[in-house]
């Protein structure tokens, strides 16, 4: 189907708008009025502009408070109408927008509504322009849309129809069924956005919170299918009022609206994309290293070096099923001037289908040969610029990433070094651009099949954290998406923290371990213990235990979450976890224990 955007949903100028909407791959637009008259370009240079940028303007918007009005506001109306008509003529646009009154000299007959949208559409008949009439949802009189299809189809006039907006529908929790009683060819116009579930005025929650579909909590995709199933044929087009999305990259914001509408198009069931491959685990956390401290920690952790890249100063390190690859070829003029995590690999059943899914759904494709490995991997870019590489480790039908490293000679100190009971990587965390927290989300769900679960609000002392999880539905893969709001500079590198989780067999031991050997671990205060013996009644030697080692606790439905974490080296730190029965969180609850430790250190 084609995809349109409204240019109200990106950041910038209209002329960086429709570039940025051209290059995406959008067919077309709506014009925002406000756009325009912001905008030095005439509305032919607009027209010639969308033009030769292969766009087509399938809307001009909005066009306020014309129904139902007493006689001798309707002349005022009519000739305002006139000059917007005039101005459609010089853009080339065919299609206007008519939201439904919110004036107070609106009355309420339907009727008169009827009659005057009539009046308005034959007037448009004249200039070859045709009205879609929409009902907002805190319309004064009109506010639902069966009401508004009940007008159009009152007034009886070809050129007036009504445009659907799934935010005004789904917000007022009218059922979207009867959609399907309206004729698809009088629906001209459909608009999509999604909004997060919250208690307030639907209008302030319309013009700050609405998202693009799939990253919020609004089922855009079944309202879709009812409207599809009119016959519906004309654009899907996107219009999202974001208080984010005004502040963020326009390039980047116009790519990820068009993969919500490519990901909304598959869950209304009228695409075939290549199916999403869930990642099965990780394969390796590939870090920047720079010196003698990630080496250094990895050992404290229990981490041998077991292997030497054959051609590049590359590193491979494990523990049980985790495998880290430190790389010191990474540095300033790769974006990394201090260790940091620069690339994970994920396990897949079949790398080159998860490289096709990633593809369909615009991914930034990485070259093959950037990989850690000569092995060709297949490679995209998150977005947060961590480069995803889809790996099938030492499997006979597929080169392995590990064949390029030469097995390293254990030192007799290194065997020594026992193994601290480290199985796997448990999940990852990394620190989301500012202003494209809902892509992450859409993006790892769309892309890689992995479900988003609640988003979180955590006190920092500084600020908030927002994170949201996503996984697989059995846990294999986790990632924690983080977006840091607090104060600038209240801590080197501080809103860009990341870390990698380490899943261990039995972390009371793992701790006394780290502990004997001086690993750098992050402290806890005593008080959070004290509050821990009273929210809890846990064991009191357990208690002992973790105020003795400065274990974290938390606990969920079905069991219970026992960490801790290692000082910070350059943007990562390590933490180290043991799920008990089934816990299927991220001992959220202790996050802003852990920021404010973190915060007090780099101070
Ligand atoms: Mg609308
Ligand atoms: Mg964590």
């Amino acid at each position: 189907m084609r995809k349109s955007i409204a240019t109200v949903c990106l950041s910038g100028t209209l002329e960086e708008k429709l570039t940025a909407i051209a290059a995406a791959g959008f067919d077309g637009v709506e014009i925002f009025e406000n756009d325009l008259l912001a905008s030095p370009l005439s509305p032919e240079r607009v027209r010639d502009r969308t033009a030769e940028l292969d766009l087509t303007i399938d809307l001009f918007q909005p066009f306020r408070d014309v129904e139902a009005v007493p006689e001798d506001l309707l002349a005022r109306t009519l000739r305002r109408a006139e000059k917007k008509f005039a101005v459609m003529e010089r853009l080339g646009a065919d299609l206007m927008l008519v939201c439904s009154s919110v004036s107070p000299a609106a009355l309420d007959d339907d009727a008169l509504a009827a009659e005057q949208l009539r009046l308005l559409a034959e007037r448009a008949a004249a200039h070859g322009i045709r009205i879609a009439y929409e009902a907002l949802a805190w319309g004064r009189h009109v506010n639902t849309y069966d009401h508004a299809w009940r007008i159009v189809r009152q007034a009886d006039h070809p050129a007036l129809g009504t445009c659907l907006d799934s935010f005004h529908i789904l917000s007022r929790g009218s059922g979207p069924k009867g959609i399907e009683e309206i004729p698809g060819e009088k629906i001209f116009f459909l608009q999509l956005a999604d909004a997060p579930l919250m208690a307030m005025d639907v209008l302030q929650w319309s013009r700050h919170y609405r998202c693009f579909p799939g990253q919020g909590g609004l089922d855009v995709a079944g309202l879709l299918e009812h409207v599809l199933r009119t016959g519906y044929d004309g654009p899907l087009s996107l219009e999202v009022f974001n208080d984010v999305f005004r502040q963020g990259d326009t390039a980047r914001t116009a790519v990820d609206a068009l993969r919500s509408l490519i990901a909304l198009e598959e869950a209304a069931g009228r695409t075939d994309l290549p199916a999403p491959v869930v990642p099965t685990g990780f394969a390796f956390a590939e870090l920047a290293s720079t010196g003698l401290e990630l080496p250094a920690l990895l050992t404290e952790l229990g981490f041998a070096r077991t292997g030497r890249h054959h051609s590049k100063p590359v590193e491979l390190w494990e523990q049980g099923d985790a495998r880290i690859v430190l790389n010191s070829g990474l540095d300033a003029t790769t974006g990394h001037p201090e260790p940091a995590l620069a690339a994970i690999g994920l396990e897949t059943p079949d790398p080159a289908a998860s490289a096709g899914r990633a593809r369909a759904l615009l991914a930034p494709v990485l070259p093959r040969h950037r990989a850690v490995a000569d092995a060709p991997l297949d490679a995209v870019a998150a977005p947060d610029s961590t480069e995803l590489f889809f790996c099938r480790t030492e499997h006979p039908d597929h080169p392995s990433w590990t064949g390029d490293f030469r097995a390293c000679v254990i030192s007799p100190r290194a065997a020594s070094a026992a193994p601290a009971g480290i199985t796997h990587i448990d999940h990852v965390a990394l620190t989301q651009p500012r202003y494209h927290f809902d892509e992450a989300s859409l993006f790892y769900r769309a892309v890689l099949g992995l479900r988003p679960h609640e988003s979180l609000e955590l006190a920092d002392p500084y600020g908030l954290l927002r994170s949201r999880a996503v996984s697989g539905a059995d846990g294999s893969v986790r990632l924690a998406l983080n977006v840091a709001q607090i104060r600038p500079g209240s801590g080197p590198s501080g809103s860009l923290w990341q870390h990698i989780a380490l899943h261990s067999r039995d972390i009371v031991a793992t701790a006394r371990r780290l502990r004997e050997r001086g690993a750098p671990l992050l402290p806890i205060p005593d008080n959070y213990y004290d509050d821990l013996e009273a929210r809890h009644e846990l064991d009191p030697g357990l208690h002992r235990t973790l105020r003795e080692l400065g274990l974290l606790y938390d606990q969920d439905d079905s069991g219970t979450f026992l960490h801790l974490y290692t000082a910070t080296v350059g943007r990562v730190f390590f933490e180290i976890v043991q799920r008990i029965d089934g816990y299927q969180g991220y001992g959220a609850a202790n996050a802003p224990v852990r920021l404010a430790a973190q915060h007090a250190r780099t101070r």
